[in-house]
Order: C-alpha cells, then sequence, then structure tokens
C-alpha cells in the first residue's frame, strides 16, 4: 500500500472514530465557543454557588461521618438537588463508620505546668479515665525511633517530622500509633500535618493493627511540637499528661445523593461529577470537601438554567466518608457497576485559582481535550494535562472509566487550612469558585457531546 492510501485510511479512521477532522483545534473551538460563552458568562453572573456553600457549611457545620450534621446537610443537598429540578435524585443508603471525638486536654507537668493544645486523630482510642502521663520521648522520623527502639517502652513518643510534603508527613499520622506501640510507647503524638505554624491543629484518619496493642495517638501543634524537641536536645525529659474521651460507635446508615440531567442521546451512558459531602469534625470543611459538592451542583444547574441539553447523562453525587473510610465511593461502585460511566469527576483539593483541567484516559482524548484549551483560557490561566482523579471515583476508574479533576493554584495553602478549624468559607475566594464551576460544566459538557464511542466500565 502506498503512503498516501495508508495517510488515507489513517485519516479517515480518526474522522470516523472521533468524529472530528483533522483541523480539530479549530472545528472544536468554533463548535464550542458560543456554549462556552454562555457557560462563563452564567458561572460569573451572581454569587448563588458562593451562597449556597455559605449554607452548606455555616448552617449544617462540620459534617464527620455519624453526625447529626451531616444528616441535615445530606437532606438539604437531596432537596436542593429536586428543587432545581435534577431527575431521578436519589439518597442511596451507606454504612459508615461513627468516630467521636469528645472530650480532651494535654498539661505539661514538667518542667513547668502548661497547657498544650491536642487534638485525637480520627479513629483513636481514648485513654483510660486519669489519662496517660509519662515522660515525652521525640524523635524526627522512622529511622530515629528505630535507632532508639530500647528507650521507648513507658514513654509518650512524639513524631516532630516536619511537612516537605502531605504524602509524607500523613505517614506518621496514619501509623505512627503502631510503629510507637511496636516498641512498648504507651501513647502517640504527632507535628500536626500542615506546613502553616500558627498554633493552629489538624486532624485526620489514623489506623490501628490488630497484632499490635493500640494507643492513643493524637496531633498537637508544630510550636508545641517545636517545643517539646529543644526541651529534649536541652537535655530535659519533658512529662506530659494526656486526657481523651474519643470512641469508635457502631456504624451507621448514611447516603450518596445523587440527581441526573438525562442525556438527550445517550441517557444509558453516564458523566458522574461530585465531591465528597463529609468532612472531619473541625472547621466547617468548606475546603474539603463542601466546595467540591457545591460545584458539581452549580455546574449542573448552569446547564439546566441554560436549557442545554447534554447528550449522555450528567450525574451530579455527593459521596459520602470519604475522610474515615471511603465508603461512599466503594458502595457506588458497587451499586451502579452495571450502568455504563463514560467520565468520573471528583473536586477534592479545594478552591484556589484553577490552572488545569486534569485527564485520566486515552490520549486520543486527551488530545481532543487539548484541543478545548482557548476555550477553558477564557475562565483562567488553565491548560489541559494528564492526572485526574480522586479517593471517591478511584474504585470507578479502576473498572476503566476516565477520571477528570480541575487542579489549581494552590502554592501550598491548601495544607494550611486541611482538617483544621480554620477550614471555613471565609477562606474561598468566590470568584476562584465561579471559575472553577464553570470550568466543571464547559469540561463535562464537551465531554458530553463527543459523538464517537466512549470508553467506560461497560464496552
Ligand atoms: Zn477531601
Amino acid at each position: 500500500m502506498n503512503r498516501f492510501a495508508i495517510i488515507t485510511i489513517l485519516l479517515y479512521l480518526f474522522v470516523f472514530q472521533t468524529g472530528f477532522s483533522q483541523n480539530d483545534s479549530l472545528t472544536i473551538y468554533n463548535k464550542y465557543k458560543p456554549i462556552a460563552d454562555k457557560i462563563i458568562q452564567k458561572a460569573f453572573s451572581d454569587s448563588s454557588a458562593f451562597n449556597k456553600l455559605a449554607y452548606f457549611c455555616d448552617v449544617f457545620g462540620p459534617r464527620l461521618s455519624g453526625s447529626s450534621n451531616l444528616v441535615k446537610a445530606l437532606d438539604w443537598l437531596k432537596t436542593e438537588l429536586q428543587n432545581d429540578g435534577f431527575e431521578n435524585v436519589k439518597a442511596e443508603e451507606v454504612m459508615v463508620p461513627h468516630w467521636v471525638r469528645g472530650r480532651e486536654y494535654c498539661r505539661l507537668l514538667s518542667p513547668r505546668e502548661a497547657n498544650i493544645s491536642l487534638n485525637s486523630l480520627g479513629g483513636s482510642i481514648s485513654t483510660p479515665p486519669e489519662g496517660v502521663t509519662a515522660p515525652v520521648i521525640v524523635v524526627n522520623d522512622v529511622k530515629e525511633l528505630d535507632s532508639l527502639a530500647d528507650k521507648i517502652k513507658g514513654k509518650i513518643l512524639l513524631f516532630n517530622e516536619p511537612f516537605i510534603n502531605y504524602g509524607q508527613a500523613v505517614q506518621y499520622r496514619f501509623y505512627g500509633a503502631k510503629w510507637a506501640a511496636k516498641y512498648g510507647a504507651v501513647a502517640s503524638l504527632i507535628r500536626s500535618v500542615s506546613p502553616l505554624e500558627h498554633q493552629n491543629l489538624h486532624t485526620g484518619v489514623m489506623g490501628y493493627n490488630d497484632s499490635i496493642p493500640k494507643i492513643p495517638h493524637a496531633a498537637i501543634t508544630p510550636e508545641d511540637a517545636s517545643m517539646l524537641q529543644r526541651m529534649q536536645n536541652l537535655g530535659i525529659t519533658p512529662i506530659i499528661n494526656i486526657y481523651s474521651e474519643c470512641k469508635t460507635l457502631p456504624d451507621t446508615m448514611s447516603h450518596n445523593i445523587m440527581g441526573d440531567i438525562t442525556g438527550s442521546v445517550y441517557p444509558n451512558e453516564i458523566i458522574a461529577i461530585g465531591g465528597h459531602t463529609d468532612s472531619w469534625d473541625l472547621g466547617t470543611g468548606a475546603h474539603d470537601d463542601a466546595s467540591g459538592v457545591i460545584a458539581a451542583l452549580q455546574a449542573g444547574r448552569i446547564l439546566l438554567d441554560l436549557g442545554i441539553k447534554p447528550k449522555r447523562t450528567i450525574r451530579i453525587t455527593g459521596w459520602v466518608n470519604e475522610e474515615n473510610g471511603s465508603r461512599g465511593g466503594i458502595a457506588y461502585r458497587d451499586k451502579h457497576k452495571n450502568e455504563k460511566h463514560v467520565l468520573m469527576l471528583e473536586q477534592d483539593s479545594g478552591i484556589f485559582p484553577p490552572e488545569s483541567i486534569r485527564f485520566t484516559g486515552p490520549d486520543s482524548i486527551l488530545k481532543l481535550l487539548k484541543y478545548a484549551e482557548p476555550l477553558f483560557k477564557q475562565i483562567a490561566d488553565i491548560k489541559v494535562d494528564i492526572g485526574g482523579g480522586g479517593v471517591d471515583i478511584g474504585p470507578m476508574m479502576k473498572l476503566g472509566v476516565p477520571g477528570i479533576s480541575v487542579g489549581n493554584e494552590d502554592n501550598g495553602k491548601y495544607f494550611w487550612y486541611h482538617h483544621s478549624n480554620a477550614d471555613t468559607v471565609d477562606k474561598i475566594n468566590p470568584h476562584n469558585f465561579n471559575k472553577t464551576i464553570a470550568a466543571i460544566a464547559l469540561a463535562i459538557y464537551i465531554y458530553s457531546d463527543f459523538n464517537f464511542e466512549l470508553p467506560g466500565n461497560i464496552k
């Protein structure tokens, strides 16, 4: 076969498979420019999304799995979906863990008396009623812990690992109790997982290992962790008393909430978009992740308001229990794996200036999304790149469904607020919120409109 024939066949296959011509960038731009203009104009036109976010966070408060706050917030979300005109609005049952904090405190007893701020990490056991009183031994990392193995017994171990990045620091939050208990520590503490040193406490999930004794596990502020380290460096052994009442109650019933815009051409092909409705019990989970849930809700609402009919079904979803069990994402997969999903979108990285559309899926589709980049540039300096995903959409993505998220430029600030009392609505910039919503609405609309067979969990 000569070269010309091969090129002709390849071109034919490309056009046939994607429905776009050779000059795709211009084709996509021209095709979607009018609708992009409308979406952006609508998203930027008012503060209704921000007001919904404020309502969700300020009226219901923190939404830890098992809490009555979460029950009320989920009822509200379901009613909003119904009132907004979404179809098939549902609350699907999910059993979730139920951990509660209770009273807790920490006292420095020697070399002087002082209060130390402390918060138990999610899933920790309580102390005995009299608390735990013991000398503190400070280590910077696991290597140092191993080198001091014979000095740990009977002590309260403090991991004073400075924040380099989240992935590294969070290891101490999750595994710290079992690492410490292995050498006989009676309790373990971590330096709060955050780059910011503003006397702030950060909670988050931790784990035990059934073969190792369970000991209380909590976070203290970076300032107090540094102080205890300095005392040790001076040859002083601080003695502290820790008290906490936290406990794990039996699992309780909660719900994934969802509502659809039924596809006009391929109603049985689903694009599920959303975030997680639960949050930690500190702050009000504004960045993490009320913003993701409300952004998806508003993106759908914009399409409805503009009378835009996506070819495929768009499902607005609030997954539950991302923070301490990931049960919502797993339950969603178990319940819906027999419906064809062609895309999952999860927004769970807070609200900052959007800078990317992150996509995990076939290169051929990434290429088409890249052609749409000039449209996203109308919203902000957004590029299309690889890397979309999330805890809640992970189970469906493992079955072959592509994933997408809007990436942002947070300059490290997300972890200033993450899982702390400071994760509140005042930290959300309404303009960045509207930009994120516009990017979500445009991305899912373009994706839903592709007129070729999309990959998913079902062929
Ligand atoms: Zn989150």
